[in-house]
């Protein structure tokens, strides 16, 4: 059973009208929702949870971390964002959807400025599929639209992509890639673009199977890598090949040096 986390920032649905009648359990539980079943067990936490939902034992319960946030990245504390990417980098996979390319975890992991062109006018979005028999592409078509979405336009700041799986197109001229596979540590991330909180996206069967289809890619079943960020200073002892100290240098064999 893979085990996924959906995280909600859960603010433009106590807000708004509008996103809360076409999400009235939350986006975050429509998403899970979509995921949950056939080997996905998947239940959804939110911001405004002790530690936004994502403490120790959590993440050491998540297989695969799935992310929608919007308009509180600021809040997002850093302890929290340190502790997902130290997961990531110990072998838990991560979605990132949508406005989450300026999460504070996204940004902490490509390491980029994330940013990107975008227009709110309701406007018809086609997804291409770039790379057809990516495992994130199983079941879908060559091409699909949604008919109102926000335009996310080039250049994305983001690191090249390892895989791009899908790239958009979008009623007024621009292109994106809205599909992108990265490795960070031991963890598997993807990025997928479709998902504005006033347009019914999440409801899209085909939006579904992508976000089903990359949280199988995502995970990854071995055991998680303990203390992921620690680099050791091997012993001259322990070397593998006879070996014996020589030249000048500021660290005595073994002492615990960078963390
Ligand atoms: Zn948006």
């Amino acid at each position: 059973m893979i085990r996924a986390t959906i995280w909600g920032e859960n603010v433009h649905e106590k807000e708004s009208d509008i996103v809360a009648e076409i999400y009235p359990n939350g986006m975050h539980n429509c998403i899970a929702d979509a995921v949950r079943g056939d080997g996905i067990e998947a239940t959804a936490v939110t911001m405004d949870q002790p530690e936004h939902g994502l403490t120790e034992a959590r993440l050491a319960e998540t297989d695969v971390l799935v992310w929608w946030g919007h308009k509180a990245h600021g809040e997002v504390d850093d302890r929290v964002v340190e502790r997902v990417s130290e997961a990531v980098w110990s072998g838990m996979g991560a979605i990132f959807l949508h406005s989450a390319h300026f999460s504070k975890p996204f940004k902490r992991l490509m390491g980029t400025p994330c940013n990107l062109s975008w227009r709110e006018a309701g406007e018809r979005e086609r997804l291409w599929l770039t790379s057809r028999n990516h495992p994130i592409a199983a079941g879908l078509p060559d091409s699909f639209e949604l008919e109102y979405e926000e335009m996310y336009g080039e250049p994305f700041g983001i690191p090249e992509p390892q895989e791009t799986v899908f790239i958009s197109w979008f009623q007024g001229g621009e292109v994106f890639r809205s599909g992108v596979t990265y490795k960070r540590g031991a963890g598997n991330v993807f990025y997928f673009r479709p998902g504005h909180e006033t347009y019914p996206t999440y409801h899209d069967a085909n939006v579904q199977t992508v976000i089903r289809n990359a949280v199988r890619w995502a995970y990854n079943p071995a055991a998680r890598i303990a203390q992921p960020t620690h680099a050791p200073n091997v012993p001259v002892g322990n070397a593998l090949e006879p070996l014996e100290e020589r030249g000048p240098k500021l660290h005595k064999s073994g002492e615990e040096g960078y963390r």
